[in-house]
């Protein structure tokens, strides 16, 4: 197994496969870790699957949490407020963290499970045989190895050369104009609890705290003049006057870590999985910043595939499972991008309403709390997947939400890296007896009603939730028929002890 770039996706790729049993080899074309802040944001939904791979205790001691998204006005008046608050998680907070720090934790996490990361390494060429791929491998000093590998995870970014060998193309649209990121220490009187968009008519500035009393800012909409200032000037005047020049001199710029313009993209190939390789976080996908979600959902694609994999590596599987990955997650990430091009939308629109002193009608309540969700992560739904399966038994109607395909709200506290069949209300002994036997090794079974989550169940009913947190079947009530129903829905994608 070679996992190509130790990025976010390449590093949780390697972590989530080591702690399903997976050995891997990661290399990394860099001779060293970088130290810029880039994607800053962790989202809830994030937060909950570093639990399961047991970094968020440092994720959470290291980084600032933002419960807030804030919109205000040149005069740093709040205009907007969005609250994370009651979006349904344990964490109901961004993690405000810079990139390496998080990259800094995942590799110690890798280091701890046995793995590691080989440095100033390149993929330079990714050729699939009958039964595994080539690669071909070049040091930084020149030399070159010759890699037999049975399986390839793509996660070299923007440029993936795994992506090139698929012939795969990221379609779709970069967004006009070039932004700055950049990280800062500002003076201002902004709250530290959240993160703040200035709009004004001249653009908008967009903060969030970090560590250390830094912030990430994104300038938008750069003008030529401005990206030829920064093409060769990146010192604190250069970017506070881009600065300045959108949100007046209430905010100053009087530090600067990093900076770095960039071009914003609404992009996704057509395959992420083709001949043993498969394509993880940028290297299949690029959305907005404004969304937050593009380092993320790089992690939510290791964290679908890695137990994939390991139940395909030890014969338990069915093709069908793997080929789920593409399926679920081509589908979530379209998601990914629709939510962060809303994002993006609202925030060109705050400098529109700034421009025309038009205000456009507040959100309702269930708007908010449905962009709250989506901007979470929490969302995210397998429920058109062929993994995802439901009985509901003659007079039962529909059960109440989470349904399948669903996050189940109560994942963090199932220990293992194993399916659980959360049983609630009542079930028929002798089909979980049989059913616990057959799936012995893959399957853990537990009374639901003990757990702190309850989904909603109260009569009968069995829950069966996916080794990624996911609820991939219902039956209600657990009767005999919902038991065998479960069983087969098992059956067409394990294999049985
Ligand atoms: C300058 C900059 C600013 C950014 N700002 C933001 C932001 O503000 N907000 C936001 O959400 N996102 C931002 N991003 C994007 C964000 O960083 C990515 O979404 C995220 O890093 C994706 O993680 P990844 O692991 O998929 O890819 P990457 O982080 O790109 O990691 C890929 C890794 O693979 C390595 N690699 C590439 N090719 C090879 C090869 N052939 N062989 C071996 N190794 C290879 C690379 O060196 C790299 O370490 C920014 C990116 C950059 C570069």
């Amino acid at each position: 197994m070679l996992v190509v770039g130790a990025g976010p996706s390449g590093l949780f790729s390697a972590v989530e496969l080591a702690r399903h049993g997976v050995r891997s080899r990661l290399v990394e074309r860099a001779v060293r870790p970088h130290r810029q802040a880039r994607a800053t944001a962790l989202q809830p939904a994030t937060l909950e699957i570093l639990s399961q791979a047991e970094v968020l205790d440092k994720i959470l001691a290291a980084s600032e949490h933002l419960g807030f998204a804030r919109v205000f006005d040149l005069n740093l008046r709040p205009l907007a407020e969005m609250a994370f608050a009651g979006s349904g998680c344990q964490w109901e907070y961004q993690c405000s963290l810079p990139q390496w720090h998080t990259e800094r934790i995942l590799t110690e996490r890798l280091l701890a499970l046995g793995g590691g990361v080989e440095r100033g390494l390149a993929a330079v060429s990714v050729e699939p045989r009958d039964d595994g791929v080539l690669v071909t491998l070049k040091r930084a000093d020149g030399t070159v190895e010759r890699s037999e590998a049975s399986w390839v995870i793509g996660a070299g970014g923007a440029h993936s050369v795994t992506r090139a060998s698929m012939a795969e193309e990221l379609a779709g649209q970069t967004y006009p104009g070039t932004a700055l990121a950049a990280d800062v220490r500002v003076s201002c009187g902004l709250p530290r609890d959240g993160s703040a968009l200035i709009a004004g008519a001249e653009g908008y500035v967009m903060l969030a705290p970090l560590p250390d009393k830094r912030w990430v800012a994104f300038v938008g909409d750069l003008d030529q003049r401005e990206v030829d200032l920064l093409a060769h000037d990146r010192s604190v005047g250069a970017v506070a006057e881009c600065v300045e020049r959108r949100v007046g001199p209430g905010l100053q710029v009087v530090d600067v870590a990093w900076a770095a313009p960039f071009r914003m993209h609404r992009r996704l190939v057509a395959r992420l999985a083709g001949d043993r390789r498969f394509l993880l976080g940028d290297a299949g996908h690029l959305s907005s910043p404004f969304g937050g979600e593009g380092l993320n959902s790089g992690l939510h694609d290791a964290h679908n595939l890695a137990w994939k994999l390991a139940l395909d590596l030890r014969g338990r599987s069915h093709p069908g499972l793997l080929a789920s990955f593409e399926s679920e997650r081509l589908e979530a990430n379209r998601h990914v991008l629709e939510v962060s091009e809303r994002l993006h939308q609202l925030a060109h629109d705050a400098v529109e309403s700034a421009r025309t002193g038009v205000r456009p009608p507040p959100p309702t309540p269930a708007q908010v709390a449905a962009l709250v969700r989506s901007r979470s992560m929490l969302d995210v739904s397998y429920a058109d997947s062929s993994l995802v399966g439901e009985y509901v038994g003659p007079g039962h109607g529909a059960a109440p939400l989470p349904g399948p395909g669903d996050r189940y709200p109560g994942r963090t506290a199932l220990a293992g890296t194993n399916h659980h069949l959360l049983l609630f209300g009542g079930a028929d002994d002798a089909g979980v007896t049989r059913l616990r036997e057959r799936w012995r090794g893959l399957v853990d079974v537990a009374d639901g009603t003990t757990e702190p989550e309850h989904a909603g169940l109260d009569s009968s009913a069995a829950v069966l939730v996916r080794p990624d947190g996911y609820i991939g079947f219902r039956a209600v009530p657990a009767d005999a028929a919902g038991i065998e129903a479960l069983d087969a829905h098992l059956a067409s994608y394990l294999v049985p002890a």
